[in-house]
């Protein structure tokens, strides 16, 4: 069985004695193994990583944004490829796929203007001959913990700021699909990073404690599930390193009386079903307002009857396998809870019937939920969209920020005046009026709130310029020009 093999100041390494199965989801069969790092490799890993930092950190900005465009160039010449090897391991379709590495690029342009980015600020004779200037410095070592859902765009939000901004990286990529790194840092070796300075570090809980425990790195950015993001912060920031550790997701999208319900019914289809749920900014509830719900329900229902649902190297497909079998029936059990607690299945995805042996499910409607119920209260990160019903546009913003997760919302109007009145008081990170997945764009930072994000700096664009860099303040004094002439030592016309 092929072993995919760490990165270790550029060297492939696929010893050990531990691995992990890699599989197909379409299929179900088992198309790779994964070595899962012992604390020795953690520790090579991470010495490698110090060892570029002195010649990294020193390295002109020229030659770092030359790097980061050749990036851009690679990345997307080789997005075909790149997406081959993301939905072989993932599953998603591959317009999914090349999607996502549409998005991570963005991530890559922003870094390419890192001599913009990292420029420091000067005042002049701030006392009698007293200058002020500051710089950005690289903080050093940076662990960087991704999640299965995007294996090419979440390494990019962290890996290309933290690289442009003067650090080397130790990447521990999710051991469910882990090619898709090793084939950005060979991109990366390709546009010309030095060894060392990026580094791949596949593995369990073991890989990320010797991240978290280690006094050579610094920083942690962390992409996950609340439970193991909380844990991340706590580790790291008691361990003295600065952390952006960010979790899971329950995305509301409201919906007025007043809203195009067939543009509605349309962002809610291909925002809770798209890469099968498996996205932290997917709509998981309709919180349908006054009358809305007898109009939506059914207008998701027609849609989603028709939604092609296999293999992602089909073109066909609209919507791939979950990442595992452990998935599908976590997501099963979901909607057999919705149903007892009295729910009403509008279209149950556990009756639709594949002739693959991958990890498939059909896509569920819920409706009539009621926020006590775990189909309401849990991330079930899978294609089941819950509709909760409300009389009032102010009873549908308390369920929102009552909830313990903040990442995304959205809000489906034609009133401006309302829209603008649900940015000002919903509480999540990221808001979305008519735009059901509000993801920042490169040049804005990702992230949410209360139980979505641990740490207070968003991840990827300007907050990760911020996260990356530690800033130093000069004052100098010389003699002061307003009172002295300068003896040059040597003869001038001024
Ligand atoms: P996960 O938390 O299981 O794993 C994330 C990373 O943590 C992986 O690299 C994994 O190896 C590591 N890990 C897992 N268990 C660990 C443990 N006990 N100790 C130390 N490390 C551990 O998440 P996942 O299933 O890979 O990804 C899905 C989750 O990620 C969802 O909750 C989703 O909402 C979230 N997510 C959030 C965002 C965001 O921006 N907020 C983006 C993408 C995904």
């Amino acid at each position: 069985m092929q072993r995919i093999p760490h990165i270790i100041n550029g060297e492939k390494v696929t010893a050990g004695d531990r691995s992990q199965a890699v599989f197909n989801p379409a299929t179900g069969a088992q198309i790779r193994e994964v070595g899962l790092a012992s604390d020795d490799q953690a520790a090579a890993a991470i010495a490698a990583a110090k060892a570029a930092l002195p010649m990294w950190r020193a390295s002109s900005l020229t030659k770092r944004a030359d790097i980061f465009f050749n990036l851009r160039q690679l990345l997307k010449q080789r997005t075909p490829e790149l997406s081959a090897i993301i939905t072989e391991e993932h599953g998603k379709v591959l317009s999914d796929a090349a999607g996502e590495i549409a998005r991570g690029l963005e991530n890559v342009e922003f870094a390419a203007g890192l001599m913009h980015l990292l420029k420091g600020e000067r005042d002049e004779q701030v006392a009698s001959g007293v200058d002020v200037h500051s710089v950005k410095q690289p903080v050093g070592v940076v662990g960087c913990i991704t999640p299965f859902n995007f294996p090419v765009m979440v390494p990019l939000w962290m890996i290309a700021s933290a690289i442009a901004c003067g650090n080397t990286v130790v990447l521990k990529p999710s051991e469910r699909d882990p090619s898709a790194s090793v084939f950005i840092a060979e991109l990366f070796k390709e546009a010309g990073l030095p060894d060392g300075v990026l580094n791949v570090l596949h593995g369990d809980k073991v890989a990320v404690d010797a991240l978290l425990h280690s006094p050579d790195v610094k920083a942690i950015s962390f992409v996950g599930s609340t439970p193991i993001a909380k844990y991340i912060y706590e580790t790291a920031s008691a361990n003295g390193k600065r952390v952006q550790a960010l979790g899971g997701a329950k995305n509301h999208m409201m919906v007025l009386p007043d809203a195009d319900i067939n543009a509605a019914a349309d962002a809610a289809v291909s925002a809770a079903y798209g890469s099968a749920g498996e996205r932290c900014m997917a709509i998981s509830v309709v919180v349908a307002v006054g009358d809305v719900g007898d109009r939506i329900v059914p207008a998701i229902k027609e849609r989603i009857e028709k939604l092609v649902i296999g293999d992602g190297t089909d073109p066909a497909s609209e919507m791939g396998p979950l990442i595992t079998q452990e998935a599908r029936d976590r997501v099963a059990s979901y909607v057999a809870g919705a149903q007892a607690d009295g729910a009403t299945i509008v279209v149950d995805g556990r009756d639709q019937k594949f002739n693959q042996n991958g990890f498939f499910i059909g896509v569920s409607l819920v409706d009539n939920v009621k926020p006590n119920m775990k189909v309401y209260l849990d991330e079930i990160f899978g294609p089941v969209l819950a509709v909760v019903r409300v009389d009032t546009y102010e009873e549908g913003l308390a369920l929102i920020n009552d909830h313990q997760y903040g990442n995304g919302t959205a809000i489906f109007t034609r009133d401006g005046g309302v829209a603008r009145q649900f940015e000002f008081e919903v509480e999540a990170g990221m808001v979305g009026v008519n735009v059901p997945i509000p993801v920042p764009v490169g040049s804005f930072s990702f992230g949410g709130w209360k139980n979505s994000l641990f740490g207070d700096s968003h991840i990827y664009g300007p907050e990760s310029i911020h996260f990356y860099t530690r800033s130093k303040v000069v004052t100098t004094r010389w003699p002061d020009p307003a009172t002295s002439k300068v003896d040059l030592g040597f003869p001038s016309n001024h």
